[in-house]
């Protein structure tokens, strides 16, 4: 299997990101053309055969989201873009606005069409703010050229959008946290339902989807068979992933679904620096879990990685070599959640803090059996009983580690 593909990528490069006529002239918009003259649940039916679930965490199906959406009843409904990109080791999205603004502009329009919307919102981090203008270039030109607006291409189909930025809060990647953050409120998790897809941005139906699902859009519009014939099961198609930590070329990269863990780390990412070993390896942001070099061999599915005890989550992988131990990576991964739960409620507010005293205390081998005991419970509690996905999942590297590497818990044997 080749470690490399030009799908979702393929533009990267090829035409002037500032210039809409440059994106025209490589087939930009094309899709767009052609979405509009299709049934808008045909399109979501091809995306289902794609089996594409969402690429920015909760890998929920992308078809069944669109339609879902469709279905919804209302008037003036929303399609939003999460660029928010908030998990630690994930900068994928980032390359997509970078390198392709016009294909990100085109997929929201798709979007809109599909999913019956009035308005798009792109809400981009604030660490991004330097990608503003190329992005507010790109929203003007498609206006300019009637590829938003009123009446787009003569079918009676009006959208805008709008780009909004965040402050920075790891939370406001949670949707009923961004939405709030659009609305002018502070950042912070709802209680579910309304779900969004009912009532989101002031209250209006709202559809939220990841940068890279949705870029993924007009590709496949224009090439469903090369996107079908890549990846492996119930993996099909490409991924992009962003590979940083203790390697010698951290960096984003497009794969087929199917590579194995081992030549992403050791091909994609030149290996780990001055030949270290392997201590471990964090899927998915911060919020993912860990495992050891046991994984190597294991092909990046959606199936295989959870087999293996991780997940997809937001396409980030840490790799740590045996420098850093596990607590000490434990204690820093606390740390941020420790400082980015919005203190909402008591389980993620306060269990956090008190997991983080306990490594504390077992980074200085003063820690008892008890407060192990106290800590396990205290991470199960927050994943039941937390009202959103920051506390739902803080603890996952923590309950991960404890499985993978029990000793480093055994008080009475070594510590990694
Ligand atoms: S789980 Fe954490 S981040 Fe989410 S609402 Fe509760 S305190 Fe806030």
């Amino acid at each position: 299997m080749s470690t490399q593909v030009k799908f979702l990528t393929k533009n990267f490069g090829q035409y002037d990101t500032s210039s809409i006529g440059s994106y025209m002239n490589i087939g930009g918009f094309e899709a767009l053309r052609k979405a509009v003259n299709m049934n808008p649940e045909d399109i979501c039916t091809m995306l289902t055969e794609a089996k594409i679930r969402g690429r920015g965490g909760a890998e929920y199906p992308l078809g069944r989201k669109w339609s879902q959406a469709r279905a919804v009843r209302g008037e003036n409904k929303v399609v939003i873009c999460n660029a928010d990109e908030g998990e630690t080791t994930t900068f994928k999205d980032r390359e997509l606005i970078k390198n392709d603004p016009f294909n990100l502009i085109e997929a929201m329009s798709i979007a809109g069409f599909v999913c019956g919307a009035t308005d798009g919102f792109i809400y981009m981090r604030g660490e991004y703010a330097c990608h503003r203008p190329l992005l507010l270039n790109a929203i003007r030109q498609a206006r300019n050229y009637g590829f938003l607006g009123e009446n787009i291409l003569g079918k009676g189909f009006d959208f805008n959008i709008h780009l909004y930025s965040g402050g920075g809060a790891y939370v406001c990647g949670e949707g009923t946290a961004l939405i709030r953050s659009i609305e002018g409120k502070a950042g912070r998790p709802r209680m579910k339902p309304p779900f969004i897809k009912v009532s989101g941005l002031f209250a209006r139906p709202t559809c939220l989807n990841n940068v890279e699902s949705l870029s993924l859009v007009p590709h496949l519009l224009q090439d469903k068979t090369t996107y079908m014939n890549c990846g492996t099961g119930e993996s099909i198609g490409t991924k992009l992933i962003s590979v940083a930590g203790n390697v010698n070329k951290p960096g984003v990269f497009e794969i087929p679904f199917g590579t194995t863990v081992r030549e992403i780390i050791y091909n994609l990412a030149g290996g780990i620096q001055h030949d270290r070993n392997i201590q471990l390896i964090q899927f998915g942001g911060a919020s993912g879990k860990v495992t050891d070099a046991s994984i190597l061999d294991t092909p990046y599915t959606y199936d295989d990685l959870r087999a293996a005890g991780v997940m997809v989550g937001s396409g980030g992988i840490l790799v740590i070599d045996e420098r850093t131990s596990v607590i000490d990576f434990l204690r820093m991964n606390q740390e941020f959640f420790s400082e980015e739960s919005c203190g909402q409620c008591t389980p993620c507010r306060e269990g956090n803090l008190h997991i983080k005293i306990i490594l504390d205390k077992l980074a200085k081998g003063e820690a008892n059996e008890q407060d192990i005991k106290t800590m396990t419970t205290i991470a199960k509690v927050m994943s039941m009983s937390s009202l959103c996905g920051l506390g739902e999942t803080a603890q996952n590297s923590l309950l991960s580690a404890m499985k993978k590497f029990p000793q480093v818990f055994d008080l009475g044997g070594a510590r990694a």
